[in-house]
């Protein structure tokens, strides 16, 4: 699932080559991704619109439109975004969703394979709203450890369930938060309100330096995920626990453990080198 490094990836991509563009012609293909809108309101509001800004919250791509609305679009698992400079051939069509054709006659397309994504329209009221109920952004500069040690000190899940709590912290998922508690030497299932200041520093630093490595290596492909390029992220070749249950830990040469009891979910982490 892309998380902040692989949707902020995918928005710097397209960003430049749609914004102060009019959207003269719009067509849903698929209504099943839809959330809080109907088919034709979402039409209504994007043919004449603007994008003036296309920018990233959390693990979602957020189009601004001149008309202060905006289009949110969750890529989850096989979502992604493309350009094309030409009306689409067949092939191109396949599992499109939603086709923007642009005042010069580019096209805006959100292909979704699986369509687990979502797209959302809500007016400003609404996006100010939602965005306040979701967390921090890692990479601000006003993320600092004291702001971190915050919004989690309350909890009493698991360190890794906290981190991956969109309303407690944006944009990490299941592999960010894998490899940041191992970075930071810390059992994910550690109950987080028992965490010194110490250790939500020593996160803090990890979860920040593993999503700037991750976004600088422009993010992880697992499968799906691709670029705005279409090319693949290239931080799977730099996973140090994620997905390497069984192998070795690079630090201490004690095979990994995975276990899926902490949240359903894949979680790997060494037993020796965090407690
Ligand atoms: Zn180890």
């Amino acid at each position: 699932m892309p998380e902040l490094p692989e949707v902020e990836t995918m928005v710097r991509g397209i960003a430049p080559r749609l914004e102060g563009y009019q959207i003269a012609h719009a067509q849903l293909r698929k209504t099943d991704v839809l959330r809080q809108v109907t088919k034709s309101r979402l039409i209504k509001t994007l043919e004449g619109n603007t994008i003036e800004q296309v920018t990233r919250r959390a693990k979602h791509a957020v189009f601004r439109l001149s008309s202060g609305d905006r289009m949110i679009i969750q890529p989850r698992m096989t979502g992604s975004f493309l350009i094309y400079n030409n009306p689409l051939t067949t092939a191109q069509t396949k599992y499109t969703v939603l086709i923007c054709t642009l005042n010069d006659g580019r096209r805006f397309v959100y292909r979704d394979v699986r369509r687990l994504g979502t797209i959302w329209l809500l007016d400003e009221t609404g996006w100010i709203a939602y965005s306040a109920r979701i967390g921090p952004e890692p990479l601000e500069e006003t993320f600092t450890p004291f702001v971190f040690a915050n919004r989690l000190k309350g909890t009493r899940t698991a360190v890794k369930k906290a981190i991956m709590d969109q309303r407690r912290l944006a944009g990490v998922g299941n592999i960010y938060a894998n490899e940041a508690l191992f970075d930071a030497r810390l059992n994910p299932a550690r109950s987080t309100h028992k965490l010194s200041l110490e250790e939500f520093a020593r996160l803090h630093a990890a979860i920040v330096d593993v999503l700037q490595r991750a976004l600088a290596a422009s993010g992880t492909t697992l499968r799906d995920y691709r670029t705005a390029t279409g090319e693949r992220g290239e931080f799977q070749f730099e996973l140090r626990v994620y997905g390497r249950g069984g192998e070795k830990c690079v630090n201490c040469g004690k095979r990994l453990r995975m276990t899926h009891e902490i949240d359903r979910r894949q979680t790997t982490f060494c037993r020796k080198c965090q407690r």
